[in-house]
């Protein structure tokens, strides 16, 4: 079948080369038959009925002859537009269809380059988007969401699938949010706000801008969502430590002042007064000194300045020294420490020096906080029982050497628990027992260092267990 242009470029040649034939036969029958009017008749309806079909068929095959570059041009645009991106006709034709193929080829490949560089493009934003840390929303000029990127699905807490699309007010449900969109669309002005949002377990703070998109073909709107949790937490805990160290340094600088000025103003002529108000003074200096090495030492393996000499230990080799060091404390306290070391435990990959530091602290405070006649208990085990957090017992497929300090001491208020092991921090019974509230906060440090994890579990009045994971060495 003929397509309607093929008809009627092929219907004029037909009626051209019927008319052609026509006069052939009149020529020939002219020839043939002499004057005979009947005979040329006969030629001529002959010719005229047999030539339909043959100049239809002439017609139809000039027709396709020229045609055929719309119909070649039609397929290769068909297959570029299902995606065949380097489909190209390649021009035979010095005619003006070879120049129409030129054309249409250049028209393509520009078109084609055009559309490479907008692909490299929105790779680039989806990448930029994916990357940044704050959240990104794209939204059309009815506040229709039509890019999101990850940062912002997470801080919306809102899953992908059905977000684009979805209108700005059900995807920032929230009503200052959602506010100072509608505000932004009414003034064509930027909105900016600072959000605090309270949750169950920390205040989240937000800075929102919502900006207009004054682009002609594409108005819309961007909303800018960055997190300032965590710069607003690591100030409030610069905050409180300076205001935790000044108030550590001033008691004991007071007493060393009174202790000074009683000595100068008084004592010189008494020497034995004199002497154990020295003596005094010398007691806060070492607390101070102390309290200093300490702060050096959590800010030295903070910023992991703090090599670690890790070798194949066996946890016998940790434990026993320090129980010995303390011994003398602990018989002084009345206090009995049991150890309990099963026999087959696997060594533990650790700096010993630094483990039995952590150990130390924890024995330290188990005797300090345990009344005459307690007991404290050191347990290790390979287990994986009891660990908090959905803590995972395995680092790199080998089992973590757990280490318990358990003792039947004072224990530690439920309300003090998820702090106790902040830099500073002290239960408030603890607070007249001297101790700077450091010890805990490097015993954390170190045994992260190592891979491990540190945890307690307390009650008060009847005792606190300080558990430590060490990574067993292969
Ligand atoms: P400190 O030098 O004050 O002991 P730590 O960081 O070692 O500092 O301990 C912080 C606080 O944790 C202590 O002040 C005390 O309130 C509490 N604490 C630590 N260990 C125990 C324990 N075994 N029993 C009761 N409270 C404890």
């Amino acid at each position: 079948m003929l397509s309607g242009l093929r008809w009627r470029v092929a219907l004029p040649y037909a009626v051209l080369i019927w008319l052609l034939l026509l006069a052939l036969a009149y020529w020939v029958s002219g020839t043939v038959c002499g004057g005979e009017m009947g005979c040329r008749q006969t030629w001529l309806w002959a010719a005229g009925l047999s030539g339909i079909p043959l100049s239809l068929y002439l017609g139809r095959q000039l027709a396709i002859y020229f045609l055929r570059p719309i119909h070649q041009l039609t397929l290769v645009a068909r297959r570029i537009a299902s995606g065949d991106a380097a489909a190209r006709l390649l021009p035979a034709r010095r005619d003006e269809w070879g120049e129409l193929i030129h054309a249409f080829n250049a028209a393509v490949d520009n078109l084609h380059r055009l559309n490479t560089a907008l692909a490299e493009e929105q790779q680039h934003l989806t990448t930029v988007l994916g990357k940044m840390g704050g959240g990104v929303i794209i939204a059309d000029k009815d506040g229709r969401v039509r890019r999101i990127n990850p940062a912002a699905l997470a801080l919306l807490d809102v899953a992908r699938p059905g977000v684009v699309g979805a209108s700005l007010a059900e995807v920032m449900r929230h009503h200052r949010l959602i506010e100072a969109w509608q505000e932004c669309r009414r003034t064509g002005q930027e909105q900016n706000l600072a959000l605090e949002l309270y949750g169950e377990k920390q205040t989240a703070f937000w800075q929102v801008n919502i900006v207009p998109l004054a682009e002609a073909n594409t108005p819309g709107y961007m909303v800018l969502i960055q997190d300032l949790t965590e710069i607003h937490r690591l100030q409030s805990v610069r905050r409180d430590f300076v205001s935790n160290i000044s108030h550590e340094l001033r008691t004991p600088l007071a007493s060393l002042k009174v202790l000074v000025e009683t000595v100068h103003d008084s004592a010189l002529d008494d020497p034995p007064t004199a002497r154990a108000f020295l003596q005094r003074a010398e007691t806060e200096v070492d607390a101070m000194t102390q309290m200093v090495e300490e702060l050096l030492e959590l800010s030295r393996i903070e910023s992991g300045k703090v090599p670690l000499r890790l070798q194949a230990t066996p946890v016998e080799a940790i434990v026993l020294p320090v129980v010995d060091r303390l011994a003398s404390q602990a018989e002084r306290a009345g206090v009995t420490v049991l150890v309990d070391l099963p026999a087959d435990l696997p060594p533990v990959l650790v700096d010993a020096e630094r483990i039995q530091r952590v150990l130390t602290n924890l024995l330290h405070n188990a005797i300090k906080f345990t009344p005459p006649a307690g007991k404290i208990h050191i347990d290790v085990d390979v287990s994986e029982s009891e660990r908090p957090h959905g803590q995972k017992s395995f680092v790199s497929g080998l089992p973590m050497v757990v280490v318990a300090v358990r003792d039947t001491g004072a224990g530690i208020p439920a309300t003090d628990l998820p702090r106790i092991f902040e830099r500073f921090y002290k239960a408030d019974r603890a607070r007249g027992r001297g101790g700077t509230g450091l010890g805990l906060a490097i015993a954390r440090h170190l045994v992260q260092a190592h891979g491990g994890e540190i945890w307690v579990k307390s009650k008060e009045g009847k005792g606190s267990t300080f558990s430590f994971s060490l990574p067993a060495a292969e």
